[in-house]
């Protein structure tokens, strides 16, 4: 199935009338094509923003709201549909696609739809000086949205979401790894009755048709999330343009088991947040350092558990393990154990390709444990993205908390204890921007979501999401 760009309310073939192969993961093969798209391309839906920018700021909040919810409800009637266009396009589980990346897609829309009707801006009554400050927050104009592959639409939408709500006009660029469910929105936008021009989605390549969105002198803001190197890439290009960013990056998550936990939640908690989605989440656990005293046991229970997962067709209801994202990923992913391998880590499970009967060319690895000997091996310290943790064992609290901070990275952390105050100590030395106590990648879209250090500048999410998509501007009067 080919793909075209959504300009203005219409669809459109790229400009320069260039196409890009779209792979199916689970069997390797092209099943369709993508607009190579052009700085002219993205210069067109620049334009198609600019003009609807005026009547769309302006457009009261009720009615964003009610076109925010009416595109939620749209995308829930449609959950099968997206459902398997995503696991076609990606390779996760339909299960998967259906439990929460569509469902968080839909929830994405609500969740803006009702917090731009409760979005207040605030006032500062400046006593003894007879003046009151009131500050405005305005949409700025038209903003760039640019996501990742591992999870298309539910990215996709939770940048876009909040900033039409906020009134802005938007360039936005799904990966062009995982294309399709971003086409498919378009024609839920036009049924929804959201203003042509209002959001604009053209397909392409990072380096020209992401590159043209970031380097473009009028798109004020840019949204991203994706890769480390990627974020300090628009950085530079971003920063001496004066540009609003916001940057969600690569994460390498400490998963710390104490023996204390509910062990048996624990367990399952974990084999979750290893391989869910072939592990390629942000915020899977990709380090798993256990105490002591309970290493053996849980090594034991996990290689045992890690065995009873289903590698398969993604289309198949029973598939825990589909295939990763595309033949380069699955190629970075092995050359990551070989790694393991060289630095004398012991592969405790997994670690070879899968061949799934008739499918033999698709994209399929087994979940892999590797046992490390340190912390600093480069298994440890670089985000590999894909269905491989490392397990190591601690003694003391002091050990695994410099463990867990000693990577370049800083989104998310997973603690498993019942002791209250070693919670309160080592949340608060943790050093990232999320952090799970007893539970994993749940999830209130209220709060802040994002990272420090390598992992990114900014937060998403609830109101941060609101102003990061706005400017505040105080007005001062004297009476
Ligand atoms: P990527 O950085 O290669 O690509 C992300 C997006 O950026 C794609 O749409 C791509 O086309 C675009 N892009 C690439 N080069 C560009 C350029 N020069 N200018 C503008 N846009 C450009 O990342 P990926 O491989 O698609 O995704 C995997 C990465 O995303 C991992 O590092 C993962 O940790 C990260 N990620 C982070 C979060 C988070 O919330 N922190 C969430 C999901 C994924």
């Amino acid at each position: 199935m080919n793909i075209q760009n959504y300009i203005n309310g219409q669809y459109e073939n790229p400009s320069s009338n260039e196409w890009i192969n779209n792979y199916c993961p689970a069997n390797g093969e092209v099943y369709g094509q993508i607009p190579n798209s052009s700085n002219e391309d993205v210069e067109n839906a620049y334009i198609a923003a600019k003009s609807a920018f005026p009547s769309w700021s302006q457009t009261t909040l009720e009615e964003r709201s009610r076109i925010l919810i009416k595109i939620s409800e749209l995308l829930e009637t449609n959950l099968q549909r997206f459902a398997e266009a995503e696991s076609i396009d990606n390779g996760k589980p339909i299960s998967l696609a259906k439990s929460i990346d569509i469902p968080r897609a839909a929830s994405n829309f609500r969740f803006f739809g009702n917090a731009i009707t409760q979005f207040a801006s605030e006032s500062h009554e400046s006593v003894g000086q007879d003046a009151i400050n009131y500050t405005l927050r305005q949409p700025i104009g038209v903003v760039g949205c640019i996501s990742p592959w591992n999870l298309p639409l539910y990215l996709f939408t939770w940048k876009i979401a909040p900033a039409i709500a906020a009134g802005n006009c938007v360039v936005a660029k799904p990966s062009e790894v995982t294309p399709m469910t971003a086409y498919l929105l378009s024609e839920i936008l036009k049924e929804a009755g959201l203003p042509k021009g209002v959001l604009n989605i053209v397909h392409g390549l990072g380096t020209i048709a992401g590159q043209a969105i970031i380097e473009h002198p009028d798109i004020k803001a840019i949204s991203f999330t994706g890769g480390t190197e990627t974020g300090a890439h628009i950085a530079k290009i971003a920063a001496p343009m004066f540009k609003k960013l916001s940057l969600e990056l690569g994460g390498k998550n400490p998963n710390i088991i104490f023996s204390d936990c509910d062990y048996n939640v624990m367990l399952d908690t974990t084999i979750r947040s290893s391989f869910a989605n072939q592990g390629q989440i942000c915020l899977c656990g990709s380090r798993i350092f256990v105490e002591a005293s309970i290493y053996n046991k849980f090594k034991t229970d996990f290689v045992e558990k890690v065995k009873q997962l289903k590698i398969g067709h993604p289309s198949e209801k029973t598939t825990n393990i589909g295939a990763l994202v595309s033949k380069s990923h699955l190629e970075k992913v092995l050359d990551y154990i070989e790694i393991a391998k060289e630095e004398n880590g012991k592969i405790l499970y997994g670690g070879n390709k899968v061949k799934v009967e008739g499918y033999e060319n698709g994209y399929y690895l087994e979940p892999t444990i590797i046992e490390v000997e340190s912390d600093e091996c480069r298994v440890n310290q670089e985000e590999i993205f894909g269905p491989v943790v490392t397990i190591m064992p601690f003694n003391t609290e002091d050990e695994v908390l410099q463990m867990a901070n000693k990577v370049k990275y800083g989104l998310s952390a997973t603690l498993w204890t019942n002791d209250l105050k070693r919670t309160m100590r080592i949340s608060n030395q943790l050093q990232t921007g999320i952090v799970w106590v007893n539970t994993w990648m749940m999830r209130d879209l209220r709060t802040p979501f994002g990272g420090i250090k390598a992992s990114g500048v900014g937060r998403e999410g609830g109101f941060e999401a609101l102003r990061f998509f706005t400017e505040a501007k105080n007005v001062c009067i004297k009476y």
